[in-house]
């Protein structure tokens, strides 16, 4: 009797542990995860729309203004970064998205950086640019 009640706390324990790290059903096993993985991010912190997206990369675009001395004007330019996406986050995010991604190490000859959070879906942006 007593070693089937210690079996069943167990298996009660992981399942606390799957709902504590918000993720459930989704195995990640990407070692170049910032959550489940060793990848440590730290540096610039960058916020743009999704424009592609591929196996374990997407690429982001983030409007910026650029200073032209002749006309000491600013000019309204586009910059685009390729991202590392984890697996854990591959199915949430999607073209038009608006995601939060920060500088990590080298993760390949045009990857430096990593999606750390999704901030809006597509279908969220459309509303709130209804709005105005
Ligand atoms: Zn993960």
């Amino acid at each position: 009797m007593k070693k089937k009640k210690n079996k069943e706390t167990e298996v009660s324990d992981k399942n606390r542990l799957k709902k504590e790290t918000g993720i459930v059903g989704t195995v990640c096993n990407d070692k170049k995860c910032h959550i489940h993985g060793g990848l440590k991010t730290r540096g610039r912190i960058f916020e743009g729309k999704v424009t592609k997206k591929f196996k374990n990369r997407v690429v982001i675009e983030l409007e910026r203004m650029i200073y032209i001395r002749k006309y000491e004007r600013y000019q309204r330019g586009k910059t685009k970064i390729h991202a590392h996406l984890p697996q854990c986050m591959e199915n949430e995010v999607g073209v038009g998205d608006l995601i939060r991604i920060q500088e990590c190490r080298p993760l390949s000859k045009m990857i430096h950086f990593a999606v750390i959070k999704k901030i809006k879906s597509a279908a969220q942006r459309q509303k709130s640019l209804g709005g105005r």
